[in-house]
């Protein structure tokens, strides 16, 4: 018999107490009582179920699934499910405590919640990755719905998987239930826009801060971790702004031209390929490589804890966008603060999928479905004004951008949570 050895975690700190850590440093530049602390330091509900799924040889396997609601003082519990190896409990609790904080900087009316399935999506076929996700959704299906806790994709997940959940739910319930997912193909259900909408977002905000900053995102060079939904749009968006990409990865390894990469053709090259690796005019680099490149951009896109108290100093980068969710540790934030870097938060800069997904269910409950330019604009709205907040508590504060965003979502949280008063 061989043994295989599993394949080290990204996950080098417990991200839960790292959510959990931020919220106390929040607390104490917020003046936020030590009860509210201690309530909005946990997750209302976790939930872990095991999926037994047939595989194609006609074996069963046994996945480990989790959905976690941190938080509904505000809302419907909101956040994406991840299929990814990596998954733990402590990562879902953190990353729907992130989306609590996420939809209340936006001004939406949800909580957070988050999903995740340990597993990897890319060694399953698609009829695996069906019935493991039916039979997943059915083992939650009591906790989801539209007034309820509404998922979404995130890490490992796309349309497909939503149009999978939002039909095993709705046959349960006999009736279509547009508003239980977002993340739907449009043509059953989704906004248009919705796919493109994190990157969108990430834009938005790069624009304001580049601004801001009395700078030009024409001509600025930037490198991008991760070439999944929100890597490859965002290097898509900063091209059309006249900004070079010199960089990008995916989870194999990355591409690197000093004068710049050709993102369509980069984006040929991963659909035909399945990777970014080999574009002719590129030279490999790593992923690690990538985040150390004298750049006026840095956008990591993929998973969490990629800048760390180990490579943070190496960083060359004078913005740093944080499309995934906790790609920097707080070790990572304080070198880097120190060295003059401006952070864009993820919970301000990745805000625009949720945000989409927000006018999703909107458009779902009325059915009535708006035009794309309308959901751009709506969006542009939305994350402009809450830069903006960010930007000026900031200096209000004397604080980073992640302790302005995080304060003003935990006060806003803190607000809703005092003024509906604990029950009983
Ligand atoms: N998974 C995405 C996030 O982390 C989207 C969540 C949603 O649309 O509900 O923000």
């Amino acid at each position: 018999m061989t043994t295989v050895e599993a394949p080290a975690s990204h996950l080098l700190e417990n991200p839960f107490e790292i959510a959990q850590r931020q919220l106390q440093l929040v607390a104490d530049v917020f003046g936020i009582s030590d009860d509210l602390v201690k309530v909005l330091g946990q997750c209302k509900k976790a939930l872990s179920v095991s999926i037994p799924t047939r595989m194609d040889d006609g074996s069963v396997e046994v996945f480990q699934g989790y959905r976690v609601t941190h938080n509904i003082a505000r809302g419907p519990s909101k956040g994406g499910i991840r299929y990814h190896p990596d998954v733990t409990l402590d990562e879902v609790k953190a990353l729907a405590m992130w989306m609590t904080w996420k939809c209340a900087l936006m001004g939406i009316p949800f909580g957070g919640a988050k999903g995740g399935v340990i597993c990897d999506p890319k060694r399953l076929s698609r009829s695996e990755l069906e019935r493991m996700t039916r039979r997943f959704t059915s083992e939650i299906i009591n906790e989801i719905g539209p007034e309820r806790d509404i998922p979404a994709p995130d890490v490992g997940t796309d349309a497909s998987v939503m149009a999978w959940i939002f039909d095993t739910f709705s046959m349960n319930k006999g009736h279509s239930v547009l508003g239980v997912v977002t993340g739907k193909p449009i043509m059953i259900g989704g906004s248009l826009g919705r796919e493109e909408a994190t990157a969108r977002g990430a834009l938005y905000c790069i624009r304001q801060a580049v601004q801001k900053r009395g700078e030009q995102l024409d001509g600025m060079t930037a490198a991008v971790q991760g070439f999944g939904n929100v890597g490859l749009h965002l290097s898509r968006f900063l091209v059309e702004d006249g900004a070079k990409v010199i960089a990008a990865s995916d989870s194999v390894g990355g591409i690197y031209n000093p004068d710049r990469i050709d993102v369509s053709a980069a984006i040929a090259h991963k659909q035909e390929t399945g990777a970014l690796a080999g574009l002719r005019g590129t030279e490999e680099i790593t992923n690690e490589e990538l985040l150390l490149l004298d750049v006026d951009l840095l956008a990591p896109c993929a998973l969490e804890q990629v800048i760390t108290g180990e490579n943070a100093d190496k960083v060359r980068a004078k913005i740093v966008c944080e499309g995934a969710n906790g790609p920097l540790t707080p070790a990572a934030d304080e070198i880097l603060e120190d060295k003059g870097v401006l952070i864009l938060p993820d919970v301000l800069a990745n805000a625009g999928g949720v945000v989409v997904s927000y006018f999703e269910w909107v458009q779902g409950l009325q059915e009535y479905f708006w035009k794309e330019d309308e959901v751009n604009a709506k969006l542009n709205d939305i994350t402009t004004r809450a830069f903006n907040e960010t930007w000026v508590t900031r200096e209000s504060k004397q604080t980073t951008m992640r302790f302005a965003s995080y304060g003003l979502a935990v006060q806003r949280v803190a607000e809703a949570t005092t003024t509906r008063g604990l029950y009983p």
